[in-house]
């Protein structure tokens, strides 16, 4: 089966304004503007009015927090007390919830364009079900690759960590199950739909043992490693507190600086740690969104990516961000990384470098996040007749600075899975209000 997208208004590819040709799950040709195909085609779709993008990747989010977008206790915090309102309502997890959860987070992603998504679940409560299988069940359903990490947290309050003793698992359990994780689920090589990771939450809700043999796992077990690593100064100073070293010298020691790790933020870096980050290849996650939104600060990027880290872009949990808008994102990230720099030379091509080919590194795949033959299949293909978008010179930047928010189609390993700006088979009313019900319901079963 052969498709042709064909002469698209604006395509990210070199060589492509003709448009791309897909041979089952990967793309097989790219046509020249005003060319035709060699390949024999079977399907043709018309893009004359669509801009087309590698499907965009996301890589660090945590799915189950849809449940608590704007939660009233948690408004208006920094990380440590906004994390200290959430965790007993996220405690309260149960498995409906968590599914009615997943559906929403992977469903926004779909629809805003992206083809991948990460997920860090790190709040196993007994009776929670298993948070993870759902999500492989959800994701297989609706078509998107996921890379599903399994978070981790063994520090409480009681032994100087700072989540309540009644929310953390023990190390065993945490160890086992990834293990069993990895050998249901975890696919090796191109094309890979579903991909665990391992991921400890942070280092002061996860013990030095359990970062330590997670990392050792991992390695085992050929799966890659993630955390949250540099996100605030109440961290830092914590770490030097605690283990009198700052983060990156915890996360050295413990033989996380590597090639086969990303982490999420990477705010509060020195020049010499951006230095050694990019000698050793880590991967970075830029959160643009809920750097703002929890006033965390904001990521380095141009100075990690001169120093030679691949970075990616994330939108984070929807009890910071609040939403899992993957095309507003991009948006985001372009216009902080200005702020931030005072430099205007930052582009938006820029922006969808680090939701693609980025966070492509991050993830350690080099299947996706290019429209290049050979590659998978995935894309993302945004319409520009809504009134946001009238008057534009040029289709792919005004698709991010007027703030586009909705693919009109997506396709992933060769299967279109947004048609018209919709789910194919997906009854939204109906997952919205689940959602919702879930929602009051979990807030409401957190004693006053
Ligand atoms: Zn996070």
């Amino acid at each position: 089966m052969t498709t042709w997208i064909k002469a698209p208004l604006a395509i990210l590819a070199d060589g492509a304004g003709g448009g791309v040709v897909i041979e089952g799950a990967t793309i097989a040709e790219l046509v020249p503007a005003g060319g035709t195909p060699r390949t024999a085609i079977d399907e043709v779709f018309d893009a004359a009015a669509h801009v087309v993008l590698p499907g965009l990747i996301n890589t660090h989010h945590h799915f189950y927090q849809t449940l608590t977008r704007a939660l009233p206790a948690a408004l208006d915090k920094e990380l440590f007390p906004w994390l200290g309102a959430l965790y007993p309502v996220w405690n309260r997890l149960t498995p409906d919830a968590v599914r009615a959860a997943v559906s929403v987070a992977m469903a926004e992603l779909l629809l805003s364009g992206c083809t991948t998504t990460s997920d860090h679940h790190y709040v196993f409560p007994r009776g929670g079900g298993s948070a993870i299988d759902i999500a492989v069940e959800e994701a297989r359903a609706l078509g998107i690759r996921a890379v599903l990490t399994r978070g981790s947290m063994d520090l409480s309050e009681k032994d100087g960590g700072l989540p309540p003793d009644d929310i953390v698992e023990d190390a065993d359990t945490i160890l086992a199950d990834s293990e069993r994780l990895v050998a249901a689920y975890h696919e090796h090589g191109p094309g890979a739909m579903v991909q665990i990771a391992l991921a400890p939450c942070t280092a002061f809700t996860a013990t030095r043992e359990l970062m330590r043999d997670s990392a050792e796992m991992a390695r085992r077990l050929g799966v890659r490693l993630h955390t949250h690593l540099a996100e605030t100064e109440d961290e830092n100073d914590y770490c030097v507190a605690k283990f009198g070293c700052r983060p990156l010298d915890y996360l050295e020691q413990l033989g996380w600086l590597a090639d086969d790790v990303w982490l999420a933020h990477g705010i509060h870096f020195t020049a010499d740690e951006r230095r050694r980050l990019g000698r050793a290849g880590t991967g970075i996650c830029h959160c643009p969104s809920s750097n703002m939104i929890l006033a965390s600060g904001f990521c380095a990027v141009p100075d990690l990516e001169a120093e030679g880290c691949p970075v990616g872009l994330g939108v984070d949990g929807s009890a910071s961000n609040n939403s899992s808008n993957m095309i507003q994102e991009v948006r985001q990230a372009l216009l902080l990384q200005r702020v931030a720099r005072r430099d205007a030379t930052i582009s938006h091509k820029d922006a969808l470098r680090w939701a693609t080919r980025g966070s492509a590194a991050c993830l350690g795949r080099t299947d996706i996040g290019e429209i290049a033959v050979g590659m998978q299949a995935d894309f993302a293909l945004f319409r520009l007749d809504e009134l946001r978008f009238s008057g534009h010179g040029d289709p792919l930047a005004v698709l991010i600075l007027a703030g586009g928010h909705a693919a009109d189609r997506v396709m992933v390993a060769g299967q279109w899975r947004v048609v018209d700006g919709a789910i194919p088979g997906l009854d939204l009313d109906r997952l919205r209000a689940d959602h919702q019900r879930e929602s009051l319901a979990l807030a409401a079963a957190v004693p006053a």
